[in-house]
């Protein structure tokens, strides 16, 4: 996970340890857009530098692929009251998901530190964006725009995917993952989230390059295979959940679950919840 690999002319994905999570950089007349901000702010530090070195460009906007810690807890680094100072875009609903998951995660953390020795999560300021959004918009690079929509809940109900028209570049944030099983974390929709990779993939084409919050580049095919493994997951818990058995029960019925059993006991619960309200 050495430096930036070249997705498509001006657009740069760069895999990041810990988590390894994927930082992208694209690059417009105007200046760089930056997704995600990498865990802490010591890392969105080193990411600053290492994008000073690699880009002649300033930094103008970041972009939040959805809420999640691990994408966000570096946006002081870039955002107001910065010597950056960059715009921040990111779905509507990540202050409400900060307050709800995300301060509460902090504080757990802070309360003690020798769960997580190696962290500083002291240094956190949670800096929700500066332009949340609740429909698609456009941003304009100076040569070249990139789509910003955000999606309904999949992954969270903040994830937002970004779309470059020239280039036929997708960047999905955690709808997908490639270097690990998907991730039911906080705030995870998992019976919407199958349908929101269908509807996205109905989109894409064959040939069209597909970044993943975590791990290699992919393509339609790789979307159409995780909507399918999530569809798979989603059926057996509405089943379940229509027999009459418990959220353990759900989970115990099956011994070929596509991802590790402990990444559906937060999974299975969610579910039940909406099922329960529906
Ligand atoms: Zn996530």
């Amino acid at each position: 996970m050495a430096d930036w690999l070249t997705v498509a002319p001006g657009i740069h994905q760069r895999r990041y340890d810990p988590f390894d999570i994927s930082v992208v950089a694209i690059e417009g007349g105007d200046g760089l857009l930056l997704v995600d901000t990498r865990a802490q702010p010591s890392e969105a530090e080193q990411l600053a530098a290492d994008i000073a070195a690699r880009f002649a460009r300033p930094v103008r906007w970041v972009v939040n692929t959805h809420a999640h810690f691990d994408h966000t807890f570096g946006n002081q680094v870039f955002g107001p009251g910065s010597t950056t100072d960059a715009a921040i875009y990111g779905h509507a609903r990540i202050a409400a998901h900060f307050a709800e998951f995300e301060e509460p995660r902090l504080a757990a953390w802070r309360a003690d530190p020798a769960r997580e020795p190696d962290r500083q999560w002291h240094d956190v300021e949670l800096t929700p964006p500066t332009h949340p959004i609740d429909r698609r918009v456009e941003l304009d690079l100076g040569d070249r725009i990139v789509e910003l929509r955000p999606q309904p809940p999949a992954h969270t109900d903040t994830d937002l995917v970004l779309f470059v028209p020239d280039e036929r570049v997708w960047l999905l944030g955690d709808l997908i993952e490639e270097s690990g099983p998907v991730m039911y974390g906080s705030g995870s929709f998992p019976l919407g989230w199958p349908g929101v990779l269908d509807a996205l993939a109905d989109e894409m084409q064959p040939s069209d390059r597909v970044v993943p919050g975590h791990g290699r580049v992919v393509d339609r095919s790789f979307v159409d295979r995780q909507a399918a493994g999530l569809r798979v997951i989603a059926d057996r818990f509405r089943s379940a959940h229509d027999a009459g058995l418990t959220a353990a029960e759900a989970l115990a019925a099956h011994a070929d679950w596509s991802i590790p059993v402990d990444g559906l006991v937060g999974a299975v619960e969610r579910a039940y919840l909406a099922l329960d309200e529906a």
